[in-house]
């Protein structure tokens, strides 16, 4: 049996308001003991239970938070859109087609140039604080390159979703329907044994609606859990279908009507927000305020891709989200670890409650809220997955 104190915890974010302060449940002054991988105590210091582990690490006051849960991210590609992204900064606006530069890349690369690349960009992700990563395919549009990727992204996570509705290839572009017959038929029979997920990319220029609900239809028959890019681009029937199917999560949502936001409030979709696709498609950032206000629960997450948002590190994405849509620092912290939770559905990462796995982060300051307050500061000191100090 593997033991550990972390003591000496200047605030410590449980997201469990039975055992701190507020929403996020704060300690102040706080410790953690962890038993092979698993949180079996967290409490102030005082309190610590006598002889409860071998090993001891001093946090010298520092703050301690969960590990991110970054639940959106597409870590499956090959090569990068650098120069698209300076001809969007000269003023050229971003449009979806832009995933077919990325898609013939992805196809001509090797499994173990693409396995690089993930493991880089898992590595990368971990080292700014993230634990738990969602992975989609999507730069592969054939039964083979599909599968692959899911292959590829299992290695690394188990949230592992299907994309293969990311956008119409272009051996498909005259004949868009036959494509999603494709996706929904013998694509979906090769890649459902892979993914846990199914998602669409329902926008203007890559799925509509009924395409959207077709798909994750099918998908839904196979066993996978919907979740759904929608809103991202313009307003669209993507939130609808998504709350309609039980979606596990509708992310982007940039443009939302009042029916999509009591939509999302009255259901159990959550709704993820990407700030660094707005960051880096200089868009406007969607309205979290709107959202929090209704009572719909949101997500933070970093959409890492190549096109749109090639950022791993959410700390960056909390410091948006407080700076650019109006949360408070609390609610970008919990909507980046409990949010992301919620939106894979999973109970077991995002708090720091006993029963919790080990996944934290030591912060080089002495409260979450410096993660706002000190953008582009690298303060992830210290990464625990499953109770073991990351290199
Ligand atoms: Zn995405």
């Amino acid at each position: 049996m593997t033991s550990l104190l972390i003591d000496h915890i200047g605030s410590l974010v449980t997201n469990d308001p039975g055992l701190g302060e507020g929403p996020l449940g704060v300690i102040e002054d706080a410790a953690v003991v962890v038993q092979d991988g698993v949180v079996v105590w967290a409490g102030p210091r005082g309190g610590t239970p006598e002889g409860a582990a071998r090993d001891r690490f001093d946090a010298g006051g520092r703050a301690v938070i969960p590990g991110f849960v970054d639940s959106h991210a597409h870590l499956v590609f090959a090569g990068d859109r650098a120069r698209e992204f300076e001809a969007r900064m000269s003023g050229r606006p971003y449009t979806a087609g832009g995933i077919r530069t990325t898609v013939a890349a992805t196809r001509a690369a090797t499994d173990e140039g693409l396995r690089r690349n993930v493991r880089r960009l898992v590595a990368e992700a971990l080292r700014s604080g993230t634990t738990t990563v969602e992975c989609k395919s999507g730069y592969g549009l054939t039964i083979q390159d599909e599968e692959r990727g899911l292959r590829l992204a299992a290695e690394h996570t188990p949230e592992v979703t299907y994309l293969g509705a990311h956008v119409v290839p272009p051996e498909y572009a005259g004949n868009p329907d036959a494509y999603v017959d494709l996706v929904r038929g013998p694509m979906l029979d090769a890649c459902a044994p892979h993914a846990r997920w199914i998602d669409v990319f329902c926008e203007r220029g890559a799925f509509d609606g009924d395409q959207t609900r077709a798909i994750l239809e099918a998908g839904a028959r196979r066993g996978l859990v919907p979740r759904v890019h929608a809103g991202q681009l313009g307003p669209g029937p993507g939130v609808a279908v998504a709350v309609e199917l039980g979606a596990a999560s509708a992310d982007h949502v940039t443009h939302l009507t009042d029916a999509d936001v009591d939509a999302l409030a009255s259901g159990s979709t959550v709704a993820t927000l990407l700030p660094g696709a707005e960051f880096s498609t200089r868009s406007p950032y969607p309205d979290a305020r709107r959202l929090l206000d209704a009572g719909v629960t949101v997500a933070l997450a970093a959409d890492c891709n190549p096109g749109s948002s090639y950022t791993t590190n959410i700390p960056f994405c909390v410091a948006l989200a407080v700076r650019d849509m109006n949360m408070t620092p609390a609610e970008a912290v919990w909507a980046a670890t409990k949010g992301g939770a919620r939106a894979l559905r999973r109970t077991d990462v995002g708090h720091l409650a006993p029963g919790a796995r080990a996944d934290l982060v030591l912060l080089d300051a002495p409260s979450y809220i410096h993660l706002a307050y000190r953008p582009g500061v690298p303060l992830v000191a210290r990464v625990w997955k499953d109770g073991s100090p990351q290199p």
